[in-house]
């Protein structure tokens, strides 16, 4: 079902009334975690006036420590609910577990599986199923034929909206984070008939790097982006080190602009 062959044309996604596919790029911009909804409606109001169109946060963190910050859970989700519908962004966030599969689909526009969840088979099924876009993100090891075969549980589910998400992969290069590997974005758009969005915070762990792979990705033909940005990064909850600042989120939607006209 996410073959070529099958189906030539490009799927465009509606994620509450904002497309991803097709001409426009599309910016998911937001705190990696919600923390509070004071922190949230900052940082969203702050995307948006940049040019975002999309909110991200978790109400869901998958942390590789038991001790660290797992998120708000079903408070988060209302707190994201709230803002996105307060200032008008659709809203994308993690789903972690088949138990909280309706919840999340009931307060959010886009189901987010994270690069952790990507192969577990009980959860593709049960969000491929829940009736709502879904954003996945691929393995931290997985080869681009196990992301795509991932994709297939979902649209085999009966669900035709999935967005796949580049977040960089585990190599033996330890001085980033990940290897934002950004072959995988033309090779697979010629595989898939799905939209492909980058995210290159998680994909270089290191905020500076963040602006000039973001450019790289739009070059390369990406059909979004994926970007972590928070009010104040240096007492963010989690993931600090890769979040942008508003005015350097700011900066960087401008030069996307330019490159996004050029290719
Ligand atoms: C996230 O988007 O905050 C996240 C946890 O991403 P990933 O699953 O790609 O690590
Ligand atoms: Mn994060």
């Amino acid at each position: 079902l996410v073959s070529r062959e099958l189906q030539a044309h490009d799927t465009l996604v509606d994620v509450g009334g904002v497309t991803i596919g097709g001409d426009r790029l599309a910016v998911v911009a937001g705190p990696c975690a919600v923390e509070s909804a004071e922190q949230l409606h900052e940082t969203a109001s702050a995307v948006k006036a940049a040019g975002a169109t999309l909110l991200r946060a978790g109400a869901y963190k998958p942390r590789t420590s038991p001790y660290g910050f797992s998120g708000h859970g079903p408070e988060g989700l209302k707190i994201l609910r709230e803002v996105g519908d307060d200032l008008g962004l659709p809203i994308v966030t993690e789903v972690m577990d088949t138990a909280d599969v309706a919840r999340v689909a009931e307060a959010a526009d886009c189901l987010q599986i994270g690069a952790r969840n990507m192969q577990n088979f009980a959860l593709l099924r049960a969000v491929g199923a829940a009736g709502r876009p879904v954003l996945l993100k691929r393995g931290l090891s997985a080869t681009i034929q196990e992301w795509l075969l991932a994709a297939e549980y979902l649209m085999a589910a009966g669900n035709p909206n999935v967005i796949l998400c580049e977040r960089g992969i585990r190599t033996f290069e330890p001085a980033t984070r990940n290897t934002l590997d950004l072959n995988a974005v033309p090779y697979v758009k010629g595989k898939t008939h799905l939209p492909v969005v980058v995210d290159p915070s998680h994909g270089t762990g290191i905020r500076d790097l963040v602006p000039p792979m973001s450019l790289a990705a739009v070059a390369a033909g990406a059909d979004g982006l994926m970007i972590e940005v928070h009010r104040d990064p240096a007492t963010a909850w989690s993931d600090g080190a890769q979040s942008l600042y508003p005015a350097q989120f700011e900066q960087l939607m401008g030069a996307i602009g330019a490159v996004a006209a050029a290719v």
